[in-house]
């Protein structure tokens, strides 16, 4: 399911009415295009049309348009001549992708208003270069809340006993999912649960068939550290990719928060499902104890390095009865620069606006999030009489979901076919030093 910036109709190539095809001009905030209308044959000129790759594909009143406007208001300009020289330079040189340490260090160090704006807008200048104003809109199912790890962060972690668990049935989940995709048009669902081992690997195995067979979506797993060949038998049975975040790159912090883990694990573990063929999401939380600007430019670097198709990166935010609990929560603001510099650095990748910068900063994080480089959201479809009990940390961001369903383009097979091509694309890489 997909949105797009709202464009106005200025003029009509003369032509038959009822032509399947029809020429038309547009205008939006970024100017004039020729586009192609099909099966509108009611279009007029002035009239207000959601459009992508070229294609008008489904007309809204001018309310409705302002409304999808107000949704994706986009950033002011920037006067980049005010900036200093280094920025500028360092600004300069992310056109090639080629940032090194130093220059995200200096990307994340700025407090400089017009400096971060300007960051701010040169992400969202090439995520519109590369993407368009195409936002995507995926979803994603908790299936259970019980874990067998003991993240400091986090409030499912095992000792927790002030949690309700649930683990939904196998039939639960592929109904959900089924539901989605159906009855709301999603195209492309993550299945995420703790590290529950009740699940076996034929009940992992039987979840993807059977959704598979029901529906035509892509299946995203986050179900942790499982073994190579469960990850292999879920890949056989249809699952498009793999959600597992590093956390952080640097050892002692991980290590540190992960009882019982070890970062070289997981980082062993992402390429070999990248070698499976999975699209890999990864990243990292921000603002996690002893993290420093260093280390933020590191956890960018080894996504860049991963070769990661979608960052996911989010706020630390606090969860009672966790032995962070009193830990202050992440910066949202440094969470916007690290969107940015991911889109400088990975243009083309897939960046969400994570839910949880969505609850440190509610609909504000999100416009935000999506006017700094990021170009999707993941809206939570685990069945209402769970989802509260999905407490990774307090007080998720629900908001406006129906709205931007609502505008949700091409809930039909054309929406599923230009998602298969993007995700065929990803897997060009961008960089051939990737791992
Ligand atoms: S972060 Fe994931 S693996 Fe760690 S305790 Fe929470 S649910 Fe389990």
């Amino acid at each position: 399911m997909c949105l797009t910036i709202p464009a106005k109709v200025i003029s009509m190539k003369e032509g038959p009415i009822d032509a399947p095809v029809r020429e038309i001009v547009v205008e939006d905030s970024r100017g004039e295009r020729s586009i192609r209308a099909i099966s509108l044959p009611e279009l007029k000129v002035g009239d207000w049309v959601l459009y992508t790759l070229d294609l008008a594909v489904r007309q809204v009143s001018q309310e409705e348009a302002q409304e999808i406007i107000d949704l994706l208001e986009p950033r002011k300009f920037v006067d980049l001549s005010s900036l200093s020289p280094s920025f500028s330079s360092v600004l300069a040189k992310s056109f090639s992708h080629d940032l090194d340490r130093s220059d995200i260090i200096q990307l994340l160090s700025t407090e400089d208003e017009i400096e971060m704006e300007a960051l701010f807008s040169e992400a969202n200048t090439l995520r519109q270069a590369n993407l368009r104003d195409f936002f995507c809109i995926h979803g994603i199912i908790e299936f259970s809340s019980n874990c067998v790890r003991s993240c400091y962060y986090c409030g499912l972690r095992k000792p927790s006993k002030d949690v309700t668990r649930y683990r939904m049935m196998p039939e639960e989940v592929v109904e959900a999912a089924v539901d989605a995709v159906d009855g709301r048009g999603y195209k492309l669902i993550v299945l995420q649960s703790g590290d529950d081992f009740d699940y076996s690997d034929d009940d992992l195995v039987e979840i993807v068939t059977e959704i598979k067979s029901r529906c035509k979506v892509f299946i995203f797993i986050s179900v942790g550290e499982r073994s190579a060949e469960c990850y292999g038998r879920m890949k056989a049975a249809g699952a498009s990719g793999v959600l597992l975040r590093f956390e952080t790159s640097n050892p002692s912090i991980y290590e540190a928060l992960h009882p019982g883990q070890s970062l070289e694990d997981r980082l062993e573990l992402l390429p070999v499902l990248k070698g499976m063929g999975y699209y890999i999401a990864s990243g990292f939380l921000i603002g996690l104890p002893e993290q420093t600007v260093e280390d933020i430019a590191d956890d960018i670097l080894l996504m860049k390095a991963l070769g990661i198709k979608m960052v996911t990166v989010g706020p630390f935010i606090p969860s009672e009865g966790t032995p962070l609990s009193a830990h202050p929560a992440g910066s949202a603001l440094m969470t916007l620069k690290v969107t940015a510099i991911a889109r400088l650095l990975m243009p083309k990748a897939k960046i969400p606006v994570t839910t949880a910068l969505e609850t440190i900063e509610s609909e504000e994080g999100r416009r935000l999030g999506l006017s700094s480089g990021a170009n999707s959201l993941m809206f939570n479809l685990t069945p209402e009489k769970y989802r509260a009990d999905y407490k990774i940390y307090p007080n998720k961001y629900h908001g406006k979901e129906e709205l931007w369903e609502k505008y949700g383009l091409f809930s039909e097979e054309l929406s599923y076919k230009m998602l298969e091509q993007k995700m065929f694309e990803a897997f060009e890489p961008e960089d051939p030093g990737e791992l």
